[in-house]
């Protein structure tokens, strides 16, 4: 179907204006395709594959009455126009395998293609989580060894491997928590989280019925620990900390956070959203950790962004271990088996808390996570987070004469450079610089978190970036900066060469459009 066919007159096609004022009668920019919604350009007459008539004398259909009385109005295309359609908008996003992807605090590596190719293994790739369990040993068993991974990496004697992202896994670590907490009658109410910590940390606190208080951070960008001391007590319930924290820092002083909260009777979370920066080197459960989620959409690799769906398992010691979720898989008399029922006390279950989800986890990403830990082996993957490591510090370093980088003088950053907006031109903000940032080819990093860092810039390069890839990454950056500082008025219409100019964010959160109507 043609543009004119569609009723569409490129009429100022967004992104007509890029550039010194230069149109087009398509709005196509070169390489770089417009392309309208697929309700705008498809028709109910067209159709990608040829159907049989309906057979005149079929029984009439067995829908009691539901069936549809007029056509569904679904946009029909034709193969190479539905071809193009998908092609057009996917050239029009950012990807990891485009390009670096800084979004700090996410750790965007490269998805190895060895997991692609293990996870569309038959029998991985088509197995159902209804199939009896005689029939998917193989996938229990990839279940099982990536647990055994996971309680060997941490240090941590129980795993859970149902939780779908991380957030979900600060779920079950707080219902492990709770469980554990009513199985001696004790009523603890509080939970307390650091200022600098994700989002999710205190909505899940708040989700388990806990009344969330906030404990400071220290100029250094660490825990506050005098006011920390000062407030644990006996209604205390967690303290949820994340090592690594956000800032970019080791909390050197997990071990007395530990020591404090366990003596107050209370646990200690982990949000493990950074162990990226660890992994291989530091067991939390040598740290005094009593759960942890592991987001394996970041340290493991598996794809994530709109790539892929998350997975989040939780270790847990040896104190939370028989609150974990069921079902677990379990290895014995040399079968893997699936215990579903919270009478298994003799497994250590017997005060489970209960089902987390429908079914067992997130099999897909199980075997890549798995496939890149066998791929890395223990030291491959001490060598993961020793190179994210340096790749962040390499960043901080030369960017710190051109950012401000608030906590550049606390030492060696974890695998997250942060850096401020401190020294921008008036007027000019992080937002200008991440807009602008896109115009130079780059994802945005994260911006505005954490909230203990006045317009905060936070980069995650991970390991999988090459010198190379890191260098042009700074210059773009040091360029930006510089321009940030100077006030160049440019910046403050970023992006120009996008397939889209600068949207109007507050809009688009307050009033969203989520349906398409041709009115
Ligand atoms: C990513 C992240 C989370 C949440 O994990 P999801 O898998 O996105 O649910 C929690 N905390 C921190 C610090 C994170 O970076």
């Amino acid at each position: 179907m043609s543009l004119n066919q569609s009723g569409w007159r490129p009429e100022a096609p967004a992104g007509a204006d890029r550039g010194q004022g230069a149109q087009t009668a398509t709005g196509n920019r070169a390489l770089m395709l417009e392309e309208r919604l697929i309700f705008e350009i498809g028709t109910s007459e067209s159709c990608g594959v040829d159907l049989p008539a309906p057979d005149p004398d079929a029984p009439p259909a067995r829908l009691g009455g539901l069936e549809r009385a007029a056509p569904a109005g679904l946009p029909g295309l034709s193969e190479p126009e539905a071809v193009r359609h998908y092609t057009r908008l996917s050239r029009q996003n950012y990807a990891i395998d485009l390009g670096l992807f800084p979004l700090g605090s996410c750790t965007m590596k490269h998805n190895p293609r060895l997991n692609e190719k293990v996870a569309r293994m038959p029998g991985f790739a088509d197995v159902h989580p209804l199939a009896p369990q005689g029939a998917i040993q193989g996938a229990l068993a990839v279940i099982h060894e990536l647990g055994e991974w996971l309680k060997a990496l941490t240090g941590m004697p129980g795993v859970a491997m149902s939780p779908k992202a991380g957030a979900h896994g600060e779920l079950c670590g707080l219902l492990a928590i709770r469980a554990a907490l009513d199985a001696r009658d004790d009523p603890r109410e509080v939970v307390l989280v650091p200022t600098s910590a994700h989002g999710t940390n205190p909505a899940t606190a708040a989700f388990c019925g806990y009344r969330v208080e906030e404990i400071g951070a220290t100029a250094d960008g660490r825990v506050d620990m005098a006011a920390l001391e000062a407030r644990i007590g006996p209604d205390v319930a967690a303290l949820m900390i994340t090592n690594p924290n956000t800032c970019g820092l080791f909390e050197r002083d997990i071990h007395r956070m530990a020591e404090a909260i366990h003596a107050a009777g209370g646990f200690l979370y982990c949000d493990g959203a950074n162990f990226n920066a660890i992994v291989g080197r530091v067991r939390p459960g040598d740290l005094g950790v009593d759960a942890m989620h592991i987001n394996l959409h970041k340290t493991f690799s598996t794809p994530h962004g709109g790539g892929g769906p998350g997975s989040g398992p939780v270790v847990f010691s040896e104190a939370l271990a028989p609150f974990a979720p069921l079902p677990a898989v379990r290895l014995a008399g040399g079968r893997f088996h699936l215990v579903e029922e919270e009478t298994q006390v003799d497994h250590g279950h017997g005060q489970s808390f209960g089902r987390l989800a429908a079914f067992h986890g997130q099999m897909g990403m199980f075997t890549r996570a798995l496939a890149y830990i066998l791929s890395h082996g223990a030291d491959g993957l001490a060598q993961v987070s020793g190179d994210a490591v340096l790749n962040a510090n390499y960043i901080l370093r030369c960017l710190e004469g051109e950012l401000d980088a608030p906590f550049a003088a606390s030492g060696p950053c974890m695998h997250e450079a942060l850096f401020s907006d401190k020294g921008f031109a008036e007027g000019f903000s992080t937002l200008d610089l991440a807009k602008a940032l896109i115009d130079e080819g780059f994802h945005p990093m994260t911006m505005y978190f954490p909230l203990v860092v006045h317009g905060a810039m936070l980069v995650e390069p991970t390991e999988t970036e090459s010198k190379a890839a890191l260098d042009q990454f700074i210059t773009a950056l040091a360029s930006l900066a510089r321009r940030a500082r100077e006030g160049d008025p440019a910046l403050k219409s970023a992006p120009h060469f996008a397939p889209r100019r600068r949207l109007d964010e507050t809009l688009a959160a307050r009033k969203p459009r989520l349906v398409w109507s041709e009115e």
